[in-house]
């Protein structure tokens, strides 16, 4: 029992931090942001029934089904009239959207997801150890945490954890825990079919290092040197047909493909590429690693 007193301090307290959290912190994108990134960009079919949606630089994904679609990523916040008219360009309907999906909590792939998933009521899924930061808008993130809220708070309608299927109209992606870059970092390997053939595509969450502390020295995220071990070697076991990724720099996007295009599923192979990338972030992780035993 809660004697009368202790129980309105309870309560009071309550009330309190429940008024303080609906006393949402302002939203503000960090001012450095490159204005490259987010400019428009023609949207196009990658395979089968895949999609890119994005801007020039924060990838977008639409994979589309009979029983309606999954978007993963949406970039800015300004990014939402970007992704709702590249795919009502491609013929589809905003509205559609029935999963929602990012490759990390950070504010680029973040910026128009609570708006996106209030206006079309989309089930929002996302990795586990990711919850809280989702829920804080970025503010605890153990590294752009310092640069304060910096998109609308969203509420998972599912957690998902290494391994977990996400299924819809006879779609079934299969979720990758790739932590580092994010705590709850992950990627996504589906296949997709055209007339002629099937993919096996790897959206790839690629871990890159954003923080300035030592790896080993986190006290927010004690597991950080673990988990880039962990998701690098991951990621060198991965067989896939195409990949892709985040950022479109990261895959050299704009090298593969030019608005106009025709469709050309296989300039996403690339094996070479995706082993440059995880080779060049092996060596900057061991770099890091280095620098960490000096200091
Ligand atoms: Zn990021």
């Amino acid at each position: 029992m809660i004697s009368s007193p202790l129980r309105f301090f309870v309560s009071t307290l309550l009330s309190f931090f429940m008024v303080g959290s609906a006393m949402a912190q302002p939203v503000k994108e960090p001012a450095g942001t490159p204005a490259e990134w987010s400019k428009p960009y023609a949207p196009f079919r990658i395979a089968g029934n895949l999609y890119y949606v994005g801007s020039y630089d924060l990838a977008s994904y639409l994979i589309t089904t009979p029983k309606g679609n999954i978007l993963i990523n949406t970039g800015l916040a300004s990014s939402y009239s970007q992704i709702q008219q590249n795919m009502e360009s491609l013929g589809f309907r905003f509205q559609d959207i029935k999963i929602l999906l990012t490759t990390q909590a950070h504010y680029d792939h973040m910026g128009a997801m609570a708006a996106i998933q209030k206006s079309t009521g989309a089930r929002l899924m996302a990795d586990a150890r990711e919850a809280d930061v989702l829920a804080s808008g970025g503010k605890t993130d153990y590294a752009l945490g310092k640069l304060g809220t910096t998109y609308q708070p969203v509420h998972p309608d599912r957690l998902l954890y290494d391994g977990d299927t996400i299924s819809l109209g006879g779609m079934h992606l299969v979720m990758l825990h790739h932590p580092g870059h994010t705590k709850g970092s992950c990627s996504y390997l589906f296949t997709v079919r055209d007339e002629k053939r099937s993919y096996r595509v790897l959206i790839a969450n690629l871990p890159t290092i954003v923080t300035d502390q030592p790896l080993n020295s986190i006290k927010s995220y004690p597991e950080a040197v673990s988990d880039f071990a962990y998701t690098l070697q991951a990621m060198k076991k991965i067989s896939f047909d195409l990949w892709l990724a985040s950022h479109a720099s990261q895959f050299h996007l704009h090298d593969k493909h030019h608005p106009g295009d025709t469709y050309t599923p296989y300039a996403f192979k690339d094996q070479k590429g995706y082993e440059t990338a995880l080779s060049e972030l092996q060596k900057a992780y061991q770099e890091k690693r280095e620098q960490d035993k000096k200091n």
